[in-house]
């Protein structure tokens, strides 16, 4: 069996939930993007900020086809590049870019890029996974590292791109998470072969689906779910809203009667 051609995002996607990775390769039209462009804005120049934070750096376009920008990185690590930003691998189907990879004669560094203010776990699972197709491929790999935004730092008159990131290095984190990484992509692997086009797979919504980002097929997943329900509830929190889920009190008819806060209440008693 061939493994699936999985990219770090889906990886990540698919720690999150398996069958986000199913609907993405089949029901791809249903996806319901959020509002997540300033979001997007925002990373995209922290990335480019940070490309800087080694010096001189040579950049493969992130637009062009894997394959080129696989090459393209091959003959830059020939040709001994320090610093490489979005150098790209596949190992085994396995395909990763590198937001900053530092390059010396010892071995590589690998530097994964985030603008958020604090280091989450996806986070560590996205390095870990780039950790993971570098070192199968055979590369030394000496650090991995987390670089975000340090919310202390004032900027004056010119801007210290030194003072705004901070790094974090994850590389023991890395190493330890390599067995989990690898048995993760024999189960998506797996639950991809098991589950074609025509076998939808069977998976239940919960409060994975908003951690640690929102699905893009929440909507897709309760297409079922009577309306209004539980869900549409404004205010009430996400646990709550899964407990009376999970007993069966989904549809405002059936949670008429249910012991809630009043003001969860009055908005049943309006539809
Ligand atoms: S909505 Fe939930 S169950 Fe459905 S694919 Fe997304 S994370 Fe999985």
């Amino acid at each position: 069996m061939n493994n699936i051609f999985l990219s770090k995002s889906s990886y990540c996607k698919c720690v999150q939930c398996e069958k986000i990775l199913w609907l993405s390769e089949y029901k791809k039209d249903n996806a319901v993007a959020g509002n997540n462009e300033s979001v997007f804005e925002t990373g995209r120049e922290v990335g480019e900020l940070a490309k800087g934070l080694f010096g001189d750096y040579v950049n493969i376009p992130f637009n062009e086809k894997p394959n080129i920008r696989i090459n393209k990185t091959k003959q830059l690590l020939k040709d001994k590049a320090n610093v490489i930003t979005e150098a790209s691998f596949l190992y085994d189907n396995n395909f990763c870019s590198v937001d900053i990879l530092k390059n010396d004669s010892g071995g590589v560094e690998i530097y994964e890029v985030k603008s958020s203010t604090k280091i989450k776990d996806i986070y560590v699972d996205d390095a870990a996974y780039q950790y993971f197709v570098l070192s199968n491929l055979g590369f030394n790999v000496k650090k991995v590292a987390i670089v975000y935004i340090n919310n202390e730092y004032v900027r004056s008159k010119k801007l210290d791109i030194n003072q705004l990131f901070n790094i974090e290095d994850i590389t023991d984190i890395a190493k330890q998470k390599q067995g989990e990484i690898r048995s993760n992509i024999d189960m998506i692997n797996n639950y991809m072969e098991v589950h074609d086009r025509d076998n939808e797979p069977d998976k239940d919504i919960g409060t994975h689906c908003f951690d640690p980002y929102s699905c893009a097929f929440w909507q897709f997943c309760t297409k079922d779910l009577p309306t209004p329900n539980v869900f549409d509830i404004g205010g009430m929190q996400k646990r709550s809203k899964f407990k009376k889920y999970y007993e069966g009190k989904i549809s405002f008819k059936d949670l008429e009667s249910e012991k809630i806060n009043k003001k969860y209440l009055e908005q049943i008693d309006l539809n």
